[in-house]
């Protein structure tokens, strides 16, 4: 068991990782890759990514987020963010999911159940912010206090004490790409719970509103691939 990080840490000590990866820890691999021992360090992070991108989640870099030039920049993407927050919510822009997304949002008890059931958590040696539910209630809560009518007013009593800030934001995106959208989890939990669904959907709001987010790997071929470049689909990923 990892240590013990809290929900509402997310968005607090900007400067250094909310938790690290001990490869130790591990689930280990298959013969003849489970001596530890006899692999190859992982790559550390540049200097040059450590001073332009964001990095603090647990120091691995899924959407190479550039770090904004000025706290004008930062409130902007702030301010982008909670837009986004509020479309997820509407009927006009998120007719297809909202129903699903509000009931996963509103039921969860916390059992845990889910936790057992996905291999990210698992595998990533049952670290604390890997667990299904620790992105799903950091959006909770942002949804609680944010999003909804009188959220602030309320924070207090439903427990919405999250700060929303560019390291709370950046975190959350950076852990939308810590799930692969299996939806394990979600044919386990008791209630019906899809926390897939509310990874989806994070991930959709970056994309949307801030235009962030990670193409498929085929498509990264393809635009890596100057043969491919601005050639059909493809353009969208440039
Ligand atoms: S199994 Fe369902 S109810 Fe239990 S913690 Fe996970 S999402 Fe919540
Ligand atoms: S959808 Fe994400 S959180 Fe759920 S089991 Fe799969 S990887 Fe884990």
């Amino acid at each position: 068991m990892s240590e013990k990080i809290r929900v509402k840490d997310i968005g607090k000590n900007p400067d250094q990782n909310l938790t690290t990866v001990d490869p130790a820890k591990l689930i280990p691999l298959p013969p003849p890759y489970d001596k530890i021992e006899d692999q190859p360090e992982w790559k550390k992070l540049s200097e040059g990514a450590l001073e332009s991108m964001v990095c603090n989640l647990d120091g691995f870099v899924a959407l190479s987020l550039p770090k904004p030039e000025n706290k004008k920049e930062e409130k902007k993407y702030v301010d982008q963010f909670v837009e986004g927050l509020k479309k997820l919510l509407s009927k006009e822009n998120n007719w297809t999911f909202l129903q699903p997304l509000m009931l996963s949002l509103e039921y969860c008890v916390g059992c845990q159940t889910c936790s057992d059931a996905c291999h990210i958590y698992e595998a990533g040696g049952e670290n604390e912010i890997y667990r299904p539910t620790y992105r799903s209630e950091a959006f909770r809560r942002l949804v609680n206090r944010y999003a909804k009518p009188g959220g602030k007013f309320t924070a207090a009593l439903n427990g919405a004490d999250v700060d929303l800030n560019w390291t709370t934001i950046t975190r959350l995106a950076e852990l939308a790409y810590r799930c692969n959208l299996c939806r394990r989890c979600a044919q386990v939990c008791p209630i019906g719970v899809d926390n897939g669904l509310i990874t989806h959907e994070i991930r959709k709001l970056f994309s949307q509103e801030l235009g962030r987010y990670r193409p498929p790997a085929r498509c990264r071929f393809f635009h890596r691939d100057e043969r491919y470049r601005g050639k059909g689909q493809h353009r969208i990923h440039r």
